[in-house]
């Protein structure tokens, strides 16, 4: 079930997601609250950082553990604008978070259909604003296709 605040700080996820494909990184952003206020946001920096763990909801989670000094992150929500992979869905379950929204699903190489399953006490849910956040990711692998196809390079800043 979606509140009407979920759409608010999806729209801060997305932004992360924004700049991330101005940084010719795989868009994604994440955000995360504690008691209704954003402590943390983030976008997938795999490539800046040379890092395959710098996803956005990697950094996301570490940002908020130190913002709380705590391990478990049991009040916080996050927000995320694409379904988290393996990963990411194990440090979810380790941090113990509360709550995972996340915007479009990720048939591919989301956590969902692997069998992974999030802590007991995490409620998820799964769809909210789905086509903007669907379409900025098809528009990036649209433009790289095409770059691709035209030999030319996208830097990489
Ligand atoms: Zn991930």
């Amino acid at each position: 079930m979606f509140f009407i605040k979920d759409f608010h700080f999806m729209k801060i996820a997305l932004k992360e997601a924004f700049i991330a494909f101005h940084k010719n990184e795989v868009p994604i952003g994440a955000a995360i609250t504690y008691k209704d206020s954003v402590i943390a946001k983030s976008h997938n920096l795999t490539e800046s950082f040379s890092r395959i763990t710098a996803h956005a909801e990697i950094l996301a989670i570490n940002l908020a553990s130190k913002f709380l000094k705590e391990k478990y992150i049991r009040e916080c929500t996050l927000y995320v604008t694409i379904e988290p992979c393996v990963m990411c869905a194990g440090a979810l379950f380790w941090s113990q978070i509360g709550r995972v929204v996340c915007g479009a699903s990720n048939n591919k190489r989301g956590f969902l259909y692997s069998g992974i399953k999030l802590h007991p006490r995490t409620k998820f849910v799964s769809g909210i604003m789905r086509n903007q956040c669907e379409d900025l990711i098809r528009k990036f692998f649209f433009f790289k296709r095409i770059y691709k196809s035209t030999n030319i390079r996208l830097s990489s800043n």
